[in-house]
């Protein structure tokens, strides 16, 4: 979380990030991602709900893939890091306490001609609506808290507030004590968690940058005071490598340091991830020093000690937090950006996502050559051999060339083609999606063979 009323203008709002005409790359993506079912517009056959978006097919397992990846790396291998799953519907004491309940609040303005509503801080000319045009009409800025509120039970009192969290931290931060019990974890030890994150946006938008429902990978570092410097930097530095591990270029990627004043309530020292979006730097993970802000609130509005004893100094004190804050949604949406590429491949436009074979929806697609039953029967059997180790899709429409184009499309990284050869060699051809260039494995050999060339593509 910035601090909302002190933000960067990073991100264009209001109609214009709707048609984007004037961004190819981004049109590009939003075409290719809802033709090949990656992201569907939410109530697409009511006219579209804007900015809620609904993830297909191969959209549901590229985001499992960057959730998996993120878990693989934050928690699965590291001993001092484990999981939670917290609930999403919270009651407003934790609201009060992390001080979200009157600090989490953008800056709203109307524009009087047109009745459009606009973030004060992204507005290039404060005095002139960027829909209408007009200038002079602009109310003064109030503050917009950016929680969705509703009620819990049949009685709708005010004892029946619920709030849907609008990050995934807090769940950390309340359960502090009973995972550190439970896990019997001391600092410098982690809390992470992946899921749902509600925040009423008053200008959402560009695709699934910002939308009000997203979904969040977030890491709560708790380490003594005096080493949180320190931590901040390796997280800095861990958060970066994990894109560019994943494929991102470097040249897409860059560390930027907050002012003070653009800093969130509880923050020390904030540093994004950003990275280059189709209109510009934009944040895609903010890395935070959140001191003892949000442990050390709780414990005076909960009345709970939430304090670490040093069993070797019998020293108490609070834990310091670094945390490492991501958007799964957001994050799929660069990967897809940075993945996209058209080449020429014998007088005709190629289009083929890159992605890394971890990210990839489908590590590889079985074709039978054509619809014969014994072809179909072989396939069957390639396809079941690779299905219990990986995501493997099974095609047998149209043409092998327009097949091949919509596996390039979906980043599959290996097209596996089974021929009338196969029947006789049982071996089956293997097509690279990068290089086109094409092995002949024996089924066999084909296990083998995908696990040694899909780490090395
Ligand atoms: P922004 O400046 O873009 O509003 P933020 O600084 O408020 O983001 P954080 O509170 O740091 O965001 O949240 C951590 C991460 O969660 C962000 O880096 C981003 O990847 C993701 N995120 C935040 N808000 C949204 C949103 N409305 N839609 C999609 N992802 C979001």
């Amino acid at each position: 979380m910035t601090n909302k009323n002190n933000k960067k203008p990073n991100d264009k709002n209001s109609k214009k990030d709707v048609g984007l005409a004037d961004d190819n790359l981004l049109a590009k993506v939003i075409n290719l991602t809802k033709r090949r079912g990656f992201v569907f517009p939410s109530a697409d056959i009511y006219g579209g709900f804007r900015s809620a978006y609904d993830f297909g097919p191969v959209g549901v397992l590229l985001l499992r893939n960057v959730k998996e990846t993120w878990w693989y790396s934050m928690v699965q291998t590291r001993d001092e890091v484990v999981g939670l799953d917290a609930s999403i519907l919270s009651p407003p004491a934790i609201w009060e306490a992390s001080g979200h309940l009157e600090n989490f609040t953008d800056p709203l303005v109307d524009c009087k001609a047109c009745g459009v509503r606009h973030r004060h801080d992204q507005l290039e000319d404060k005095d002139t609506c960027p829909d209408c045009g007009k200038k002079g009409e602009m109310t003064e800025p109030r503050q917009f808290n950016l929680m969705f509120k509703t009620s819990a039970g049949p009685v709708a009192d005010s004892g029946a507030d619920v709030y849907l969290r609008p990050e995934t931290a807090q769940g950390m931060f309340i359960n502090y004590g009973l995972v550190a019990n439970a896990s019997r974890k001391k600092p410098p030890f982690g809390i992470a968690q992946i899921g749902k994150s509600f925040r009423n946006e008053i200008t959402p938008g560009n695709f699934i940058f910002r939308t009000r429902e997203f979904e969040q990978m977030e890491m709560e570092y708790f380490v003594p005071p005096e080493e949180s410097p320190k931590w901040h930097k390796y997280w800095c530095e861990e958060r970066l490598n994990w894109y560019i591990n994943l494929g991102i270029p470097k040249d897409m990627l860059q560390l930027r340091e907050h002012g003070p004043d653009e800093r969130s309530h509880y923050s020390d020292a904030t540093s994004d991830v950003e990275f280059k979006y189709p209109w510009g730097w934009g944040e895609l993970e903010g890395i935070a020093n959140r001191t003892d802000f949000d442990l050390s609130q709780h414990a005076k509005h909960s009345g709970k000690k939430l304090e670490h004893l040093d069993s070797e100094t019998g020293e108490k004190y609070i834990p310091h937090v670094i945390e490492p804050a991501a958007g799964a949604t957001r994050a799929m949406m660069a990967f897809l950006i940075a993945a996209y590429d058209e080449e020429e491949v014998k007088g005709e436009k190629r289009t083929v996502l890159r992605l890394d074979w971890r990210l990839a929806p489908y590590k590889a697609a079985v074709l039978p050559l054509s619809k014969k039953p014994e072809l179909s029967k072989k396939a069957k059997e390639v396809l079941e051999l690779l299905q219990p180790l990986y995501m493997v899709d099974f095609d047998e429409t149209q043409s092998i060339g327009k097949r091949y184009r919509r596996q390039d499309e979906l980043g599959t990284p290996f097209c596996i083609t089974v021929d009338f050869e196969s029947l006789d060699d049982d071996a089956v051809t293997v097509r690279d999606r990068d290089s086109m260039e094409q092995d002949r494995v024996t089924t066999k050999d084909l296990v083998k063979y995908l696990a040694e060339h899909l780490k090395n593509q």
